[in-house]
């Protein structure tokens, strides 16, 4: 049967009328909520999900008895390495081409990740995070700047008449970009901006540089990248407003929303979310974000690692919700590329490497202002098809005049902290 265009905008509907009601459930009726929903998918898992049906027989797990919450610490996280190799065997025996959707995803990691879903679990992704972004004062068709990587071929921005929003690309971030955005906003003034938080902070930047001032929007909603205390700071000072910073991720297997009292809740009735000791045990301090979303049947992601780390709060918040709250979500910012054409490449670097096959983990280093350097961690599906895709991925994005170099190697560079990072700078930048 031929699916409606408007089965998706009706199932959104529909869970937005249950996420404005979950939201103020208590803690009671939260963890009802979460036992019972935790209890089907596993039990699914265990029949029709190849990886959990052997897994489960391997370790003595039995899916009938699992009583939800409290027995979640039996199951082994699940990490991104099997999800890459093993997708397959994640896949229920239920899926086919009419009813999943595949999705990939590199993030701000460099590992690209491909993976499952359908329009139900859509639905609950674009509902909650539609909440979220009510929280944070954005209401439909109110004046809103986009900014985040669109590809427009000609031009920097572009409005929307029914939505009533422009769209600034954040691959033509440059000064005069900046500034022509500024102008048009000047005239026009935005209640609400949303995109990545170093973007918004660089167009207000050079606009100011530039001589022109952003008049203040009611709020700013960051995503796609880490919002450090001073950054926030920085856009408090350039814009004048609250700022609300969103985590979510491809896979759906978490998702974090400042409410309108300013506190990080994690979104408890669209996920369930563990924070975990290196021994992979619930702890009540700072630990790994663990995630099960609720929904996806056609993959089930149990237990999922997202390799972020978190604060968990021990402060209830005044907003009369149950949701937990995070003091902090540790992360590294990304760092920037300066391309030799005068634009500069932030947080829009993200998933340029989603596509290439036999990537296990990537890192792009400039080392000069017309070079990037990308070295790859591969392994043997990899060949000169999947370089194509990168280099296809990556010039999409930092244009034709930079020099690009591959380089597989068996270790990417590390920071001082451990972590390798997507992007490394090595040029010194006086605009940073
Ligand atoms: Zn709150």
């Amino acid at each position: 049967m031929e699916k409606s265009i408007y089965q998706l905008p009706l199932k959104v509907l529909d869970r937005h009328i249950f996420y404005r009601r979950s939201q103020y459930w208590n803690v009671e009726k939260l963890r009802i909520y979460q036992n019972e929903h935790l209890k089907r998918l596993i039990r699914y898992a265990a029949k029709h999900v190849p990886y959990y049906h052997k897994m489960f027989r391997d370790i003595g797990f039995e899916a009938d008895k699992f009583r939800g919450i409290e027995d979640m610490d039996k199951i082994p996280l699940l990490d991104k390495e099997t999800v890459r190799t093993r997708k397959g065997e994640l896949l229920s025996d239920e899926a086919n081409n009419r009813n999943i959707i595949w999705d990939s995803t590199s993030g701000s990691t460099g590992t690209p990740l491909h993976f499952a879903l359908n329009d139900h679990v859509q639905a609950n992704k674009i509902a909650a995070l539609l909440r979220s972004f009510f929280w944070a004062g954005y209401r439909l068709r109110q004046r809103t700047l986009m900014v985040q990587s669109y590809y427009f071929e000609n031009t920097e921005f572009q409005s929307d008449k029914f939505y009533n929003v422009i769209r600034f690309d954040s691959n033509r971030l440059s000064k005069d970009s900046a500034m022509r955005l500024a102008e048009e906003i000047i005239r026009k003034p935005v209640k609400t901006i949303i995109g990545f938080s170093f973007d918004i902070l660089m167009i207000a930047r050079f606009a100011e540089e530039a001589g022109k001032q952003f008049p203040s929007p009611e709020s700013i909603i960051t995503y796609g990248e880490k919002l450090s205390v001073e950054r926030r700071k920085m856009l408090i000072d350039y814009y004048d407003c609250p700022i609300f910073d969103f985590y979510s991720m491809h896979e759906c297997s978490a998702m974090i929303s400042q409410c309108e009292k300013g506190s990080l809740h994690l979104i408890e009735d669209f996920a369930y979310m563990e924070i975990v000791d290196d021994g992979g045990k619930p702890t009540l301090g700072k630990g790994m974000l663990v995630g099960t979303n609720y929904y996806n049947y056609m993959m089930p992601l149990i237990r999922y690692n997202t390799r972020d780390a978190v604060q968990l709060s021990k402060v209830e918040c005044t907003c009369g919700r149950a949701f937990r709250r995070v003091d902090e979500i540790f992360g590294k910012e990304c760092d920037a590329i300066w391309t030799s054409d005068g634009r500069i490449l932030g947080a829009v670097m993200s998933h340029s490497v989603d596509q290439a096959k036999g990537v296990i983990m990537s890192q792009c280093v400039q080392d000069a202002t017309d070079h990037l350097l990308v070295r790859i961690i591969v392994d043997e599906s990899y060949d000169n098809k999947s370089q194509e895709v990168l280099e296809v991925g990556l010039r999409k994005r930092i244009g034709s005049e930079m020099k690009l170099d591959f380089e597989i190697v068996m270790q990417l560079e590390k920071t001082a902290g451990g972590k390798a990072p997507f992007i490394i700078s090595k040029i010194v930048n006086p605009e940073l």
